[in-house]
């Protein structure tokens, strides 16, 4: 028997490894990052800015990166960068308010009618721009009993319709833990409504499987789905399908993208962006303006380029392709639509 592995051999095996399994290979250290891109070795900087906030990049993930360019748009979110240790004046450890926005260690309420549960602090991914880079997110040890809070919170406020599982990454819990989750919020009759927001499907298609679109179908709450994609090759085949298998079971996708210096602030990117979405049944939801968070400097784009870039998509795309570019300010009432 032929015992040689081929590279098409093995993405074979990845894309048939169980989401654990991808997880338990992810990519955790720079040094190996840059070494399996053919790059060369980490700054001094780099390895810096990487021991405060772990570099973390699952192989599935790594497989849509051009090797050899350090410039690669998708590497440029997870890759540590010295530029991150430079604090610019205005940007902090919380930016939207957060804080202020907390009913108990696990719930933020800033919205009327919608609720945002912190379901875990761990994700697939560490993305360097990400907003909630220092939330001092609650120990994970304790299991079940994590919720009982929450839960308590919200059966106390019926102006509560609509519950969104984020994080952390709301996926990176395992299925039994989420069921138990999804029965108690389903037992608040003023709920009606649950949100998954999760880059999961974009880093670990495989995450979606029939177990969980089963989940998520048999819950008496409408549930909506908000993936996380930056980029057109973030788009491919793999979070088509993955995609697909919530669509196809009625239940709908959307997308939310962060404005990112280096990655997607190009007109050309971001019409690409929103056409694959469109074709793969996704619809672009929010194109965000940064979060002023601390270490996301480097990845701003200044509003008056982001609003050049909305005329541009206007002008080229249909309009359910186009997204609404939205900044979050702290102690306002909804997102802030830039105009
Ligand atoms: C963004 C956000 C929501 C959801 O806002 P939508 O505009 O409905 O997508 C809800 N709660 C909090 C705390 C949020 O940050
Ligand atoms: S997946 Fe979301 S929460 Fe996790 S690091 Fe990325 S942006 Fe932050």
């Amino acid at each position: 028997m032929n015992l040689i592995v081929t590279p098409q051999r093995e993405s074979v095996a990845v894309s048939r490894a169980s989401w654990q399994a991808l997880m338990r290979t992810a990519i955790r250290d720079s040094h190996q990052l840059r070494r399996v891109l053919d790059l060369p070795p980490p700054t001094e900087g780099e390895l810096r800015a990487a021991a405060s906030f772990p570099v973390l990049v699952p192989r599935t993930y790594l497989a849509k990166m051009r090797p050899g360019d350090p410039a690669d748009p998708l590497l440029r979110q997870v890759l540590s960068d010295g530029a991150e240790l430079v604090v610019p004046k205005g940007f902090t450890g919380d930016p939207v308010g957060d804080e202020q926005a907390r009913r108990g260690t696990r719930l933020l309420k800033k919205y009327n009618g919608r609720a945002l549960l912190v379901t875990t602090g761990a994700c697939a991914v560490h993305c360097r721009y990400c907003f909630r880079r220092h939330f001092p997110y609650p120990s994970s040890r304790s299991q079940d009993g994590d919720w009982e809070d929450a839960v308590q919170e919200l059966r106390d406020d019926d102006t509560v319709k609509e519950v969104i599982l984020s994080g952390g990454d709301p996926l990176m819990l395992v299925d039994s833990r989420l069921e138990t989750l999804i029965e108690r919020l389903a037992d608040i009759d003023h709920l009606k409504r649950l949100r998954i927001h999760s880059r999961l499907p974009v880093i670990i298609p495989q995450r979606i499987t029939p177990s969980l679109v089963s989940l998520l179908r048999s819950t008496r709450l409408t549930c909506w789905f908000v993936i996380h994609a930056n980029h057109p090759r973030e788009v491919d085949d793999a979070l088509e399908m993955a995609a697909a298998k919530l669509i196809d079971e009625g239940i709908p996708v959307l997308n939310q993208s962060v404005l990112l210096w280096g990655v997607n602030d190009d007109a050309e990117t971001l019409a690409e962006l929103c056409e694959r979405l469109i074709d793969a049944r996704i619809a672009p939801y929010y194109l965000h303006q940064l979060d002023r968070v601390a270490g996301a400097g480097h990845f701003e784009v200044p509003v008056e380029r982001g609003l050049e870039l909305m005329a541009v998509l206007r002008d080229r795309l249909p309009g359910y392709a186009v997204p609404q570019y939205v900044r979050e300010i702290r102690g306002a009432a909804h997102k802030v639509p830039l105009a």
